[in-house]
């Protein structure tokens, strides 16, 4: 079967259709497009699950409309602590959290993958590695935007710790996950986390079976209220709903989206594909910024 599959997500949360004007959906519709057809490329191509969806999370990463990479949000501490991981079907994986000089975190989260034994490396050490593997790395400047210090300003006003979409100049975490020509599964996650949310704090994208999981049923990357994903372990579950529980996709993708999480005390979705190629990008928020490129059809971009 030689069909392509690729999902990517820009975050979810409360996208008021009546607050977002034509021309802002326009830019992220863009950002959406441009990162589909990174990683849509590489699949059409004969390229791997894996490179399709770091192209397309680094693609993200580098638009500073999405919370992860360039344009993530703030701590409470008023710095950017970044999280990134990447899964493939054979189980191989890599993960960083709390770094804060790398320009593309889910690069570090591939070195970490390729060049060590290790599988999560945290804080000030994982820069300095990504920096020792010859990684593109930043001062904490470049990271920050104008529009993510207002959100800050906001969420301490409020005293909440907030999802970005649930903030005016609302972005979002990034996510993508691939089946490729030879039926490889790959996840991908970034994210700045939750803004206002305390230094230190580690969310659900960083963690294996928590907001990214791949294995040989199914590939999942998640976007929400991160201690609810952790609590739930969503994106394993999943797996777990297919090969275990005889669900389909679609079923499994919902009953995490729609009833555990929630369940668990937060809110988001979630994209998948699984080994035949179908995708399923259920959410239980107003909105998520999404998109899907399957072999022999166009992209397609959504936010609603
Ligand atoms: N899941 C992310 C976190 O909790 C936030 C998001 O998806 O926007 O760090």
């Amino acid at each position: 079967m030689s069909t392509w599959t690729l999902a990517i997500h820009g975050g979810a949360g409360t996208v008021s259709r009546t607050e977002l004007s034509p021309a802002r959906e326009a830019e992220y519709r863009a950002g959406l497009r441009a990162a589909l057809e990174a990683g849509g490329a590489i699949l059409a191509a004969g390229g791997s699950a894996e490179e399709a969806v770091i192209a397309a999370v680094r693609s993200l990463e580098d638009c500073p409309l999405f919370n992860a990479g360039r344009g993530s949000t703030f701590t409470a501490a008023g710095t950017i602590e970044m999280d990134a991981a990447l899964m493939r079907s054979d189980s191989q994986a890599g993960a960083v959290t709390g770094v804060m000089r790398i320009r593309n975190p889910i690069l570090a989260a591939r070195e970490v993958m390729h060049a060590t034994p290790h599988v999560l490396l945290a804080g000030a050490a994982a820069d300095d590695f990504a920096g020792s593997q010859g990684l593109a790395m930043e001062s904490p400047d470049y990271f920050r935007t104008a529009h993510r210090r207002a959100q800050l300003d906001v969420a301490q006003a409020a005293r909440v710790v907030a999802l970005d979409h649930d903030l005016p100049s609302r972005m979002g975490t990034v996510g993508a996950v691939a089946r490729d020509i030879s039926g490889a599964l790959a996840a991908a996650t970034s994210t700045g986390g939750m803004t206002n949310k305390p230094a230190g704090r580690v969310g659900d994208a960083p963690i294996l079976g928590a907001g990214t999981w791949a294995d040989r049923a199914v590939a999942v990357s998640c976007t929400g209220t991160g201690e609810a994903f952790l609590r739930c372990a969503a994106a394993h579950e999943i797996s777990a709903l297919i090969r275990l529980g005889g669900k389909t996709l679609v079923e499994a993708a919902e009953e995490v989206a729609l009833r555990r999480v929630p369940e668990a005390g937060g809110k988001g979705g979630l994209i998948a594909v699984d080994a035949a190629g179908t995708p399923a990008l259920p959410f239980g928020t107003e909105g998520m910024y999404r998109g899907v490129w399957r072999s022999g059809s166009e992209p397609e971009t959504a936010i609603h």
